[in-house]
């Protein structure tokens, strides 16, 4: 099953994706399927028309939690040791946006890198969970792109600027609930040209082992997101690019990146 949020230009409803690439539907849904049952409404769109558009499928109620150095070969190209414990920071839920929309390079930095990865969609209210029973309180997965000012980041301790400004945490196409996420391709791409070419077997700290991690700092709630690392191959997006990070069985985030100023 895929889980998306969408607009035809009025409030955002959530939908099931059916259907082969290009042929999709929206199997229309009644609420938000993170807090009631699915509950079809019976009407179905498709999903290429004209009026139709694919919102980020989460805006996370109170926190994106990232995870930094997640994968030894990124931690390597990056002249990092690879850490005891997972790196937390946050990303406000400001930074957040959908397919399709722009990435907008802040002014402040001349150095902005994509970062592909997977993303956990938080389903119930999970405080020191062990590893064992962390992927209970799952919702789903999804695609994210840690939009980072590599600038920033090596300028500054705290990487909230870096990591935590308008646009810099793209999300969707949609979220794919029960899905076995062990051994998945992440994968970026920029104009075409294959750049991150990973693997989810290669992370330091499992999904399970990071949401055991993160729930002994915070409460996390539904809706909440954890972005679980990025692999080998980060590097520089400028404006006129178009940037596509796949994760196999969820989809393709396509974001094209401006600079306004
Ligand atoms: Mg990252």
């Amino acid at each position: 099953m895929r889980i998306a949020r969408f607009s035809t230009g009025d409030d955002p409803r959530y939908a099931m994706v059916d259907g082969e690439p290009g042929a999709e539907e929206l199997v229309v849904l009644r609420g938000d399927p993170i807090f009631m049952p699915v509950q079809q409404t019976g009407e179905t769109i498709p999903l290429n028309r004209d009026d139709v558009r694919l919102l980020a499928p989460v805006i996370p109620r109170s926190k994106v939690i990232g995870v930094g150095r997640n994968y030894a070969d990124h931690a390597a190209e990056m002249g990092n040791e690879l850490p005891a414990v997972p790196i937390l920071f946050l990303k406000p839920n400001t930074s957040v946006i959908g397919p399709d929309d722009p990435i907008v390079l802040p002014r402040w930095s001349h150095e902005v890198h994509h970062e592909a990865e997977l993303a956990v969609v938080i389903g119930k209210v999970t405080k020191d969970v062990s590893p064992e029973h962390a992927l209970e309180r799952v919702f789903g997965f999804t695609v994210a792109n840690d939009v980072t000012a590599r600038d920033l980041q090596r300028a500054e301790p705290q990487w909230t600027r870096a990591k935590g400004f308008d646009s810099s945490c793209p999300l969707g196409p949609w979220v794919v609930p029960g899905l076995d996420v062990d051994d998945l391709a992440v994968l970026a791409r920029v104009n075409g040209t294959t750049r991150q070419d990973g693997n989810t077997s290669q992370m330091v700290f499992d999904v399970a082992q990071l949401i055991a991690f993160a729930s002994q700092v915070f409460t996390l709630l539904p809706g909440d997101v954890i972005l679980t690392g990025t692999p080998a191959g980060v590097g520089p997006i400028v404006h006129g690019d178009v940037v596509e990070v796949e994760v196999e069985e969820i989809g393709v985030l396509r974001n094209p990146v401006v600079r306004r100023d």
